[in-house]
């Protein structure tokens, strides 16, 4: 591996090399259309790393040269909302929904987030990356290079240990970068239902402790919902989480207005994501205390609803927006970026530019990933991704298609599949 980057690496005859370069923060407003794309572009690395982005130039004779043929080439996407490590699938229930019945419904009879509990609980470590690494294959063949990644289908001591280390050894082991999250309050378990409390001084005063001494994850997440938990309980959550040096971020608003925006902000938590119920009074908020919305179209999609999150005031009030796949067994069984540019462009009435600064810098931001991801500038990692069109508005157009035809990690190739006849 380490002989193999150590060297030198031109992607040439880029149509387009969609770089993102700009400040060196999250981008607001009318930035979020600013896409610093060179025409006829050239991109080269050295040693993983990006060294320079520009037009065709001189390029060193030892330099392996790789034709783009006419492509679009691009960062790799990062998606900065995932729960990709869970064992069985919720198919079952997907046709009951086709048939009428509720997520609600399902979930109050014990399915829903529940059943995936009991099925991730009798699944080892093992079984757990071997499922995850399926999954992180779907990723990177739809051009994604990073994600983050959540627990919280174990919902014991142990069982969210076992989730959070097998997310430690699919980064080991796969090309795909996974920044993990720890979301021991995605729900109460069953056993906890009539002593909820219990369960709130379980995740605080056992989970927490261990998951930040054993520096399993960077972030933790409440899902803070009518009927999950509630906003003081979130609050009493991701103070401690704070307290133990980890990041906030947090499922707010997705199926009520149930003040999780105005409690991120007032937390001051990285990220609220959702959001599909807040208002201006929450979006006000968010703003003032520099809060990153992440929106999960897909996620509204798969539930067969229409309430999209209002991204359009999002940018317009000046939020740094992200966008992100929530891929998950049950509300969001997706792990296709170009499928969410194409709902938010399509249903939140995000212009593809915007919905592609989203889905990377931004994102890479929301991740404390900014200064080494998300874009192609000298000094970055060099994650990208050539993708089969030859204008990146394509992306978000084609939909049901997967554009990513060679993807690299680190300057490595780790396409999976075989590639389509040069144009
Ligand atoms: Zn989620």
């Amino acid at each position: 591996m380490s002989s193999e980057k150590s060297r030198t690496l031109a992607v040439v005859n880029c149509a387009q090399l969609v770089t993102l370069a700009g400040p060196a923060r999250p981008r607001i407003g009318a930035e979020l259309r600013e896409l610093g794309i060179i025409e006829d572009g050239t991109l080269v690395v050295r040693n993983g790393f990006i060294e320079s982005v520009g037009r065709r130039s001189h390029i060193d004779a030892d330099c392996e040269v790789i034709d783009a043929g006419g492509r679009v080439v691009m960062p790799g996407f990062v998606d900065a909302h995932t729960h990709p490590v869970f064992a069985g699938t919720r198919a079952g229930e997907f046709e009951e929904r086709s048939q009428g019945a509720t997520y609600q419904e399902i979930s109050a009879r014990g399915g829903g987030i529940q059943s995936t509990v009991n099925q991730t609980r009798a699944a080892s470590v093992d079984e757990l990356v071997t499922a995850g690494r399926r999954y992180a294959d779907w990723f990177l063949r739809t051009g994604t290079t990073t994600v983050e990644a959540k627990s919280g289908y174990g919902l014991s001591l142990e069982d969210e240990l076992k989730l959070l280390r097998a997310i430690k050894r699919l980064d080991a082991e796969t090309p795909l970068r996974y920044v993990p999250t720890f979301l021991g309050a995605h729900t109460i378990p069953k056993e906890y239902a009539a002593r909820r409390a219990d369960y709130v001084s379980l995740v605080i005063d056992e989970m927490l402790p261990r998951v930040a001494q054993e520096k399993l994850a960077e972030f933790a997440d409440v899902f803070c919902e009518a009927n999950v938990f509630s906003t003081d309980e979130s609050w009493k959550i991701l103070s401690a989480a704070r307290c133990h040096g980890l990041g906030l971020r947090m499922h707010a608003d997705q199926l009520s207005l149930a003040g999780g925006a105005k409690l991120a902000a007032e937390l001051g938590t990285i990220t609220a994501d959702h959001l599909e119920h807040t208002d201006a009074d929450g979006i006000a908020a968010l703003k003032s205390a520099g809060v990153q919305p992440v929106l999960l179209p897909g996620s509204v999609y798969a539930l067969g609803s229409s309430r999209y999150p209002p991204a359009r005031e999002m940018i317009d009030a000046g939020l740094a927006v992200v966008l992100a796949t929530d891929f998950n067994p049950g509300s969001s069984p997706t792990p296709s970026m170009p499928m969410i540019l194409s709902l938010a462009a399509t249903h939140m009435k995000m212009t593809p530019a915007e919905a592609i600064t989203a889905a990377t810098i931004n994102a890479a931001y929301s991740l404390n990933r900014g200064p080494q991801l998300g874009s192609l500038e000298p000094g970055k990692i060099a994650d990208f991704v050539i993708h089969d069109c030859d204008d990146y508005r394509q992306l978000a157009y084609f939909f049901g298609v997967e554009h990513a035809w060679q993807v690299y990690a680190s300057g490595l190739s780790v396409t999976l599949r075989s590639s389509a006849a040069l144009r």
